[in-house]
C-alpha cells in the first residue's frame, strides 16, 4: 500500500464510527437523524451538538419540526408517523419523512407472545410481561433465546435477555424506546435489571447513576439500526 493511500485510510477511518442517517433526539426530544451539518443546513434543519454517539465532528442530530404537510407537519421516522407521510421534505434517509400528525404516533400493536419459562429463564418471562404490561400497546415483538452457548457473548444466550420490538417492523427506526428503557432503569428492583440498552446508549445499575437517556454511557457503533438499538429496548436480567 502506498503512503499516500495510508494516510487517507486513517484520514477517514473516524467516518467509519459514524452511525449516519441513524436516529437521535433533537432540542427538546424531538425526532432527529445524525447527517453532515451541510446536509441539515441545506434540508432547512437545526442541528444540536453531541447527540450522535461516537459520530465525526462535522456529523450531528438535525431535526426539522416545520414541514409542508398540514399545520402539524414535522419530520419524524415514518414508523411514528400517526398521519400520512410526505417524502423529499426532510434530512436524511427515506424512512425520515414529512408527517401530517403532531402526536408521537409510537406503537398500536397487539400484545406480543409471552416466551414460556425453559430455554427463557424465569426472570425474562417475568421481566418481559411486566414491560408488556406497563406500556401497552408499545411492544411489538419479544425475543429472548438465541442460539449460542451460555455463558457467551450475549445474557440472551442463557436466556436472561429480552429484546423488545418497538418499531414498525425489525430495522425499522423508531424514537420510540427512549421512554421504556428509562422506565426500565426506574423499575430495575421489580425487573432485577442486570442493564438496559437503548439508541446506542447503555446503563447498568452496579456502575451507573440514576439519570436521563441523554446521560448514559455512550456504545460504539456496530453498523446498523438493529445493532444499535434503534429498533428495539434490550434488557438484561441478574
Ligand atoms: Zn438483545
Amino acid at each position: 500500500m502506498h503512503l499516500r493511500t495510508l494516510l487517507l485510510s486513517a484520514l477517514s477511518a473516524p467516518a467509519a464510527l459514524a452511525a449516519l442517517n441513524e436516529p437521535c433526539y433533537g432540542s427538546g426530544g424531538v425526532a432527529g437523524v445524525c447527517v453532515t451539518t451541510s446536509t441539515c443546513t441545506a434540508s432547512g434543519g437545526t442541528t444540536i451538538t453531541g447527540a450522535c454517539p461516537a459520530d465525526a465532528s462535522d456529523v450531528k442530530c438535525c431535526s426539522k419540526t416545520s414541514c409542508a404537510n398540514g399545520s402539524s407537519g414535522n419530520c419524524r421516522w415514518s414508523s411514528d408517523c400517526a398521519g400520512t407521510t410526505v417524502s423529499n421534505q426532510c434530512p436524511g434517509p427515506g424512512a425520515f419523512k414529512c408527517c401530517s400528525s403532531g402526536a408521537t404516533g409510537f406503537g398500536g400493536y397487539s400484545a406480543p407472545a409471552i416466551p414460556a419459562v425453559g430455554g427463557c429463564k424465569a426472570v425474562a418471562v417475568t421481566g418481559a410481561t411486566t414491560v408488556v404490561n406497563a406500556w401497552p400497546g408499545r411492544i411489538r415483538q419479544i425475543y429472548c433465546t438465541r442460539d449460542c452457548a451460555c455463558p457467551g457473548t450475549s445474557d440472551h444466550c442463557c436466556g436472561k435477555a429480552i429484546d423488545f420490538m418497538c418499531s414498525d417492523a425489525g430495522g425499522v427506526p423508531t424514537s420510540s424506546g427512549k421512554e421504556i428503557a428509562e422506565w426500565a432503569m426506574n423499575n430495575r428492583a421489580t425487573l432485577n435489571l442486570k442493564y438496559v440498552i437503548w439508541g446506542q446508549r447503555i446503563w447498568n445499575p452496579s456502575v451507573d447513576s440514576v439519570k436521563a437517556w441523554t446521560s448514559w454511557r455512550s456504545m460504539e457503533d456496530r453498523g446498523d439500526v438493529t445493532q444499535n438499538h434503534w429498533d428495539h429496548v434490550h434488557v438484561s436480567f441478574n
